[in-house]
């Protein structure tokens, strides 16, 4: 809760002119409590799982042929009861697990300092908190993926989530409830480390879910501009994990592909795009296969051991 009564009583305590931004976060915070305004975070969740997928949603059930090429299972295709019942069933897992989450976190967010008033921080600190809480929310998720990937973990928990083995948009928070629960975790992780205002916290649930739901989307358009994001993982990437299912050992990370390159898991799916790429250089362009072929072979015979 802001501890001004007017815009002017914020200017003098602050020595300076509010911006543009604060005068409409005084306007709309003023009066509502930190418990209320932590609140919202559910209500964005909410919006954005519904929102978020809809193109995807329509270019499956439309089949555009400018959009089909790129996706990465063409032969799976899913009818309208499917989304359906995938998206009742996030909200069922909303409803009760990540609703009491965020709700019942409140007292922990108070603790670690996440704020509500003036000034608000500036575009730097939001970008530079943005990515700790990306990079430590990364690195925590991807070990609790990986752990639950043992037979138990995967036969009691994680199963649900792979039951989409081509994925798509409104699956990506398709978990069981406690899936949600323990990955949430390494999401709170990051703000607890390093607190910061509720709007970034606001900003960071809303980016984190919407990189969820695009790696999930099932389609790999060339000009993402997240495929010029350093060792992104991109939605290529965690299609071939969903793929492969529970025999999968490839492919953990959620965000970056650093931690599945350091502890070489990522050996399947690397693999896998060479071989591909062979496929495709001696049915398309035959001639270049060979030279390249013939080229490596000579390097090879060169090499002195
Ligand atoms: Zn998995
Ligand atoms: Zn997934």
């Amino acid at each position: 809760m802001l501890p001004f009564a007017s815009t002017g009583d914020a200017e003098v305590a602050m020595g300076r002119d509010l911006t543009a931004v604060e005068t409409a976060w005084f306007r709309y915070s003023t009066g509502m409590s930190d418990f209320w305004l932590y609140a919202h975070n559910v209500v964005f969740l909410l919006l954005v799982y519904t929102l978020a997928p809809l193109p995807f949603v329509m270019a499956e059930l439309k089949r555009p042929k400018a959009i089909q090429k790129y996706k990465l299972q063409p032969n799976v295709h899913f009818p309208v009861a499917t989304f359906v019942k995938c998206y009742k069933n996030v909200v069922k897992t909303f409803i009760v697990a990540v609703g009491p989450l965020q709700l019942l976190s409140y007292p922990t967010i108070k603790w670690v300092g996440i704020r509500t008033g003036l000034p608000l921080p500036s575009v730097w600190e939001v970008v530079a908190q943005l990515a700790v809480y990306f990079l430590v929310e990364d690195y925590f998720s991807y070990w609790l993926h990986r752990a639950l990937h043992c037979r138990w973990g995967y036969q009691h928990i994680h199963r649900i989530h792979h039951e989409f083995s081509a994925p798509m948009a409104f699956a990506a928070p398709y978990a069981h409830w406690a899936e949600v629960l323990i990955l949430g975790f390494p999401a709170f992780l990051g703000p607890a480390l390093v607190p910061c205002h509720i709007l970034t916290l606001w900003l960071w649930f809303v980016l984190r879910h919407v990189e969820a739901i695009e790696t999930h989307c099932g389609y790999d358009f060339p000009q993402t501009p997240t495929k010029y994001i350093p060792f992104y993982v991109g939605a290529e990437y965690h299609d071939y994990h969903h793929y492969v299912g529970e025999k999968s050992h490839s492919n953990f990370a959620s965000v970056f592909t650093y931690c599945d390159y350091i502890y070489g898991t990522d050996k399947g799916f690397r693999y896998q795009k060479t071989q591909l790429a062979k496929v495709f250089y001696i049915f398309f362009y035959p001639h270049i296969y060979t030279s390249l072929h013939i080229t490596a072979k000579r390097s090879t015979e060169n090499t002195v051991y």
